[in-house]
């Protein structure tokens, strides 16, 4: 028995009027939602603060933000989101926001940056991908997001209340300084040089799209922590990792870019050695071969799920049927994490399914 339980139980035997006072604290909740290898995952804090990061594709009659919208009223009970945190320009991450904000409202927009569009030319480096001037999601991004949009960079922080921390690891191919994270107060065992760089992983050519700009996220509760790294791209992944650890262990790890095998650097996998791996990958995007093999390559994942099977590779190169979320391949189903409120433990349970617990480290 832990020390904290032992110590609960005493209180509660001599003092139990004190602990029928108290408000039953909730667990913060994580919501993988399927937007067929896109990206949107909702987070609730235990004090019901909601953060929604990116918002699946556009098209398809609404598809993803009817799904977005779904999740935010049926599964976690909620009639808003506070934060929405887009990681970068890409379709399948902020498509979705111009069928959402009509259904959701939406208090506070987060990203890496918009291009300025009075000066194309000094911008067009930065922003490889747009959105551009008419383009016609970034025209509905910019309305909905008027007023209430603001930029993240590497070493900032979501406002967040209650004790949920969320920090921005990288933002706009920047990655947070050694002397930031080691002050950041996350708990981790990040900040110190990292021996797993020596391993001989060869870098691949420079990705100049804007998933390699991505915004990455670290949130943590308690002993928990969960890492979302949007689509970043496998050179910048070792700037997070190498030479300097910048992320520390993690609980749970959202398979980064879908699955595919421009991300998920083993020398990142290997360093956070994650306990479980959700991927969002679709039956025809994400979900490479080789990003599967590492995966399995690392001793401290206990469960790896995928969205959905990829039909593109063989049997063997995706999880085992059980461990896929959506075993019909039109989708929509769900994977979720809830964590206890002091992070000590979390579960994940597939919609439907029956939950599967793990001790945060
Ligand atoms: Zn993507």
């Amino acid at each position: 028995m832990s020390e904290k339980l032992l110590r609960g139980m005493i209180l509660v035997f001599l003092f139990p009027w004190i602990v029928a006072a108290a408000e039953p604290k909730g667990r913060m909740e994580i919501v993988w939602i399927d937007v067929d290898g896109g990206a949107a995952t909702l987070i609730v804090t235990p004090e019901r603060e909601s953060i929604l990061i990116d918002t699946g594709w556009p098209g398809f009659d609404d598809r993803d933000p009817k799904r977005i919208e779904r999740a935010v009223r049926e599964v976690c009970k909620l009639d808003h989101i506070d934060h929405l945190v887009t990681t970068h320009w890409h379709r399948d991450h902020f498509g979705g926001v111009e069928g959402l904000a009509k259904r959701v409202r939406i208090d506070h927009y987060w990203d890496r940056g918009l291009p300025d569009l009075d000066s194309p030319d000094h911008d067009a480096k930065n922003f490889p991908d747009g959105p551009g001037r008419n383009d016609r999601l970034g025209i509905a991004y910019r309305k909905a997001s008027e007023g209430k949009r603001k930029t993240l960079k590497a070493g900032d922080r979501l406002p967040l209340k209650g004790d949920v921390r969320a920090i921005v690891l990288a933002s706009g191919g920047e990655t947070i300084t050694v002397e930031r994270r080691r002050g950041s107060e996350l708990k981790s065992t990040a900040g110190e040089a990292n021996p797993r760089c020596s391993e001989d992983v060869p870098d691949q050519p420079v990705d100049r799209s804007d998933n390699a700009r991505s915004v990455v996220l670290l949130f943590e509760l308690g002993d928990f922590t969960f890492l979302d790294c949007g689509d970043l791209t496998w050179n910048v992944e070792k700037k997070l990792v190498c030479p300097v650890d910048l992320i520390g262990r993690v609980d749970l790890y959202q398979v980064t870019h879908h699955g595919l095998d421009q991300s998920n650097n083993p020398l990142l996998i290997k360093t956070i050695e994650p306990t479980v791996a959700v991927m969002n990958n679709g039956p025809r995007k994400g979900g490479s071969a080789s990003t599967v093999a590492t995966l399995r390559s690392i001793p401290s994942i206990k469960m790896f799920c995928q969205l959905h099977k990829n039909v593109l590779t063989s049997d063997s190169d995706n999880v085992s049927p059980e461990l896929i979320v959506n075993k019909d391949a039109k989708g929509g189903g769900y994977a979720r994490a809830s964590v206890e409120p002091d992070g000590s433990s979390f579960s994940v349970q597939f919609e439907g399914g029956s939950p599967r617990s793990f001790g945060s480290k």
